[in-house]
């Protein structure tokens, strides 16, 4: 059903357009004569980009641009959590949403109407506390006509995404008695669980197709007692094929998953994070013990990119989910790369927010 055919919608939209023209001058009413129907979100999202951003991404061929590459629930003002978007003809496919992921979108000149397809490795909030942020966002600032958004991830993306519309539903009930809205968040954005225990595809569209396994994040004795689960992700277009190993330590499935990808976007630990983990680990403190563990049981060293790089062929590595990232005290670029160039001989990049692969 087109929302838009309504009286009184298309009165109020008529009405916002008209004023927006007032504002702003011509160069809006240049704009909705470019966007038409849809023009009030992307005018506000082109604008944000022009007073911001970097633009829009380029309109043909597959481009990388990390948004987030601070490893770890850790909240800085250096590097933004976990979140990074495959553009694939100027379509965008958000991958992880991270603290930061809506900011480094309008940094990035991606409008937040044209993110209509979101895929999450797991859970972990790193990988995801932007989300209900994001649905929130878009469905304000859609006007009446929102763009639905599928958000795809293991056991529990779906009741995540019911979550989240339900942390916004006083907003849109306000919107909808106060503005005359008529479509309701649920339905427009819907979240899918999947399941990938081998390597598995999970989506195909005219421009990509994303496979997906489960990584080794969630140890055995974990899994044994939660049904959540942790994946990495590979998108092939025509022209590229890139791999995010999501959070994990070493893991068979993701190289075979990467096998000879173009760019391996792989967590990264330095050898000396790992060694300051492990005091942690022998430490008096229980909490500390657990959480020391968790992080070398979970998490990839640099020695462990490689070798999953040089096993898999893979042509270029590209590092994130850093650790120590911002923290990073001697743990310059060149030690990352020196780290993964033990096992790998290869291309080696390391990640920091708004890096676009290949630039502009
Ligand atoms: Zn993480
Ligand atoms: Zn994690």
């Amino acid at each position: 059903m087109n929302q838009a055919a309504g009286g009184k919608s298309v009165w109020s939209r008529r009405a916002l357009l008209r004023n927006l023209i007032v504002l702003t001058g011509a160069g809006v009413s240049s704009s909705l004569l470019k966007y038409g129907a849809g023009g009030i979100p992307e005018i506000l999202g082109q604008a944000g980009a022009a007073r911001g951003g970097r633009g829009a991404a380029a309109a043909r061929g597959t481009r990388l641009i990390m948004l987030g590459t601070q490893g770890g629930p850790n909240v800085n003002l250096m590097r933004a959590e976990t979140s990074n978007v495959v553009v694939a003809d100027g379509q965008p496919y958000l991958v992880d949403c991270g603290y930061g992921a809506v900011r480094g979108l309008v940094e990035a000149g991606i409008p937040l109407p044209s993110v209509q397809n979101v895929f999450l490795t797991h859970l972990h909030d790193d990988h995801t506390v932007d989300l209900a942020a994001l649905l929130s966002l878009k469905w304000t600032g859609g006007n009446n006509v929102p763009q639905p958004v599928a958000v795809y991830g293991p056991y529990g993306t779906k009741a995540m995404v019911d979550g989240a519309i339900a942390f916004f539903k006083a907003n849109a009930d306000i919107r909808i008695v106060d503005e005359g809205r008529s479509v309701r968040p649920e339905a427009v954005f819907a979240g899918h669980d999947l399941t990938a225990a081998t390597v598995t595809e999970v989506f195909r569209d005219e421009r990509v197709t994303v496979k997906a396994v489960e990584n080794a994040h969630f140890p055995d004795r974990a899994k044994e007692k939660m049904p959540y689960r942790s994946f990495a992700y590979r998108f092939d277009t025509p022209d590229r094929s890139i791999v995010f190993s999501g959070d994990t330590p070493y893991s068979a499935s993701l190289v075979e998953l990467a096998r000879g990808a173009d760019y391996f976007v792989c967590e990264a630990m330095t050898l000396g994070s790992r060694q300051q983990f492990a005091g942690n680990a022998g430490g008096a403190n229980g909490g500390g013990e657990s959480i020391g563990r968790h992080v070398l049981e979970t998490h990839s060293s640099t020695e462990d990119v490689g070798r999953m790089a040089t096993e898999a062929k893979v042509k270029t590595v590209v590092l994130y989910h850093l650790v120590p990232g911002a923290n990073r005290g001697n743990a310059t670029d060149d030690i990352y790369i020196s780290e993964v160039r033990k096992t790998f001989d290869g291309p080696v990049i390391v990640g920091r927010d708004q890096l676009r692969i290949p630039q502009d």
